[in-house]
């Protein structure tokens, strides 16, 4: 789970360089504000030496001279507190001042991982998933079902756009829940502007805020990058084991890509070695499962009808309607 070792080696280091800024900063400060007051270096070392005193004593015994040591100490305080005032400081001023108070930069708390570098790794996770600002605005919280209609269809045994659309929500809702402790596959069929990319948005980051990799990819995209990376005609942009071990790999709009038979062997290649690996797979398209058979293969087809659940969409083009609602 998560990013990649060499990414992540990446973040140790800038983790490094966070707190070593924020070191260097808090001495360059300190250093001008004793120049600016220096009296404060006189009380800090006085009060060091009290606290060493005042230890001594507690070890042997003696609670009564260390009261007086204790008056000298609270008064060297509020001095310096005054002096600090003076000069429109605080103490705050003489902290080094971390991004994560928490694991002060360190990223890590007691060994483990600190909240604040959990929400630096699932950034990154959004950076290598192609899509971090469309999920902004396409997610489960933005989702709006009253855009497919309720008027039953004879041809789907008398159920709507809308309860057709509603079912394949939840269904995703679902998927997302048993993420981790299944391994199921999705293929999402519907024509031009049923949601079919927002389904898929709305899977992808939840995915990616529980902490795993996405990897999302238009099918031209990936039958470009899988040409490439067989051919050796591109600079490999993802390996092969990339998009064979991420944990969900979408494949958004199946069928539009130029077909040939390197698309057909790759693409088996691609969803079989997911299959084996036990990592999720999502593919869209308009194509239905017969025409899986016809353009791709048998061996194709068979897979995809075994190991995947069919999800519908049905309905007008959602992105028409909603441009004509503004
Ligand atoms: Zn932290």
């Amino acid at each position: 789970m998560g990013i990649s070792g060499s990414a992540y080696q990446q973040l140790l280091r800038e983790y490094d360089a966070r707190q070593l800024k924020a070191v260097r900063e808090y001495r360059y400060r300190v250093k001008k504000i004793e120049e600016e007051i220096p009296e404060l270096v006189s009380i800090d070392s006085r009060i060091a030496e009290l606290s060493v005193d005042m230890a001594v004593m507690r070890i042997r015994g003696k609670e009564f001279d260390r009261s007086a040591l204790e008056e000298e100490k609270k008064a060297l305080v509020l001095r310096r507190r005054e002096l600090l005032e003076q000069a429109g400081y605080s103490e705050q001023d003489l902290q080094p001042r971390y991004q994560c108070e928490k694991c002060r930069d360190t990223g890590f708390i007691d060994g483990r991982e600190c909240s604040c570098f959990r929400s630096e790794i699932i950034s990154l996770l959004y950076d290598q998933s192609n899509i971090r600002e469309i999920l902004e605005r396409e997610n489960f919280s933005t989702c709006d079902l009253r855009y497919y209609r309720k008027d039953p269809l004879p041809e789907e045994n008398g159920e709507s756009p809308f309860s057709i659309a509603k079912k394949a929500f939840e269904y995703a809702v679902d998927f997302v829940k048993h993420f981790e402790s299944s391994s199921d596959n999705l293929f999402i069929t519907g024509a031009t502007g049923t949601g079919k990319t927002f389904l898929c948005n709305c899977i992808a980051k939840e995915i990616l805020d529980k902490g795993y990799p996405v990897i999302y990819l238009s099918a031209v995209k990936l039958f470009g990058i899988l040409a490439g990376n067989a051919f050796g005609s591109r600079s490999q942009e993802r390996s092969d084991e990339d998009l064979f071990s991420c944990d969900l790999l979408i494949i958004d709009d199946l069928g539009t890509e130029y077909a040939n038979s390197f698309t057909q062997s790759a693409f088996f290649n691609c969803i079989n070695e997911r299959l084996l690996r036990h990592k999720h797979t999502i593919i869209s398209t308009n194509l239905s499962i017969e025409q899986i058979r016809t353009n791709y293969s048998e061996r194709v087809f068979s897979r995809i009808a075994e190991k995947y659940k069919f999800i519908k969409l049905l309905g007008e083009d959602i992105r028409i309607i909603r441009k004509l609602e503004g």
